[in-house]
């Protein structure tokens, strides 16, 4: 085989498959796509609506509306729930930019709470509750379920990365269809669940520039809307999700197999059962971690860094003066996602913690 660069290792196991993960349905994805395009119903339209009423079914939720991402599903929520200038939500400093990037937008101020050691999800005994707070909002980081505190205001659970953990906890749960998801569209795509028919409401008016009956404004809302293309390739996917959930937890606990057999050093930490993880991201806290890192990318092991700066410290919430998180900042320092999707196999999973060993006993 040749090689454009000798230094470039071959890539034996990637972090995430996206080839890999296509291969399975694709026949089903192209028969979607193209059943939009010859319909002509490219907004709204019975394929959204269908994929709303089945993805309601399969996260036992009363409502799903489809929106335009992820971010924007946390964005219409927070705006159905009323969040504006000079209004607080509580959420975590360790998570991806969306969730205090959405409060933010809105003109509202997140307040960082450290997250608990065990878990990296925002801890309940973290949160303090003013006047000012409006919501809270917590992240099932990587796929496991975070607690959800008691408190007096509404809680957005932010599940991007967590569908199939379980039911809605909270006042409202928003998923992200980004493509390298646990269900994935083909584009930007996102929901919101919850059990609440005024809010599922007012958040369906509201992806739709406030409009129940269209040129009739009640609300402004924005256009964060659901593409049906995406809906269609969604409801094709959608019947495998339980599948592939089983397969990440089947490889999570592999994972712990392998590691309970292999010489790394204690304080190598593995990520805490729970049976209702759905392992987005198999994540460990390894000491050394750059270091481990650069190892595992020179042996063409794909690795990567959920988060590197906790949020607090982003220079665009400097302004906030957040105290220090400590929690979150030495997570940030020792967090190393591995290689973590339905196909991986064990040879290749073995490849892996071979390697780790390998690096703790240089
Ligand atoms: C992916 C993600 C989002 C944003 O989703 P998009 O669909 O990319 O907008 C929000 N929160 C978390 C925790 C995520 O992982």
């Amino acid at each position: 085989m040749r090689r454009a660069c000798a230094s470039v290792p071959r890539v034996r196991v990637p972090q995430f498959d996206m080839a890999g993960e296509l291969a399975p349905v694709r026949a089903e994805i192209e028969a979607a796509a193209l059943r939009v395009i010859a319909s002509g119903r490219f907004i709204g339209g019975p394929e959204v609506e269908g994929f709303e009423a089945e993805l309601a079914r399969a996260c036992g939720a009363s409502h799903a509306i489809g929106v335009s991402s992820g971010t924007d599903a946390l964005i219409v929520t927070l705006m159905a729930l009323g969040v504006g200038a000079g209004d607080e939500v509580v959420t975590t400093p360790f998570t991806f930019f969306a969730t205090a990037g959405a409060i933010a937008r809105l003109g509202a101020t997140p307040v960082f709470a450290d997250v608990s050691d065990e878990t990296l999800c925002l801890d309940p005994r973290a949160i303090a509750i003013t006047a000012r707070t409006k919501a809270v909002i917590p992240v099932h980081l990587f796929g496991r379920p975070a607690m959800i505190p008691s408190v007096d205001v509404p809680v957005i659970e932010d599940a991007a990365q967590a569908i199939g953990s379980g039911p809605v906890r909270g006042t409202a749960a928003t998923l992200s269809f980004f493509p390298t998801k646990n269900l994935g569209a083909i584009g930007d795509a996102g929901a919101v669940l919850t059990d609440d028919a005024g809010l599922a409401d007012k958040i369906a008016r509201l992806r739709n520039h406030g409009a129940r009956q269209r040129y009739h404004h009640d609300l402004v809302g924005g256009n964060f809307r659901l593409d049906a293309i995406q809906a269609a390739v969604l409801r094709a996917k959608l019947p495998w999700l339980d599948r592939w959930t089983a397969a990440r937890r089947a490889i999570a606990a592999r994972y712990r197999s392998l590691f309970a057999s292999a010489r790394v050093p204690a304080e190598l930490r593995l990520p805490a059962d729970d049976p209702a993880h759905v392992y987005h991201h198999y994540v460990i806290r390894a000491p050394r971690r750059d270091a481990l890192r650069e190892h595992l990318a020179a042996a063409g092991i794909g690795s990567e860094v959920y988060y590197p700066v906790p949020l607090h410290q982003q220079p665009c919430f400097a302004h906030l003066r957040s105290p220090a998180l400590p929690i979150a900042e030495r997570a940030a320092r020792e967090v190393l996602a591995l290689p973590m999707y339905p196909s991986l196999a064990t040879p290749a999973q073995q490849l892996v913690v071979d390697e780790i060993a390998r690096f703790y006993a240089a």
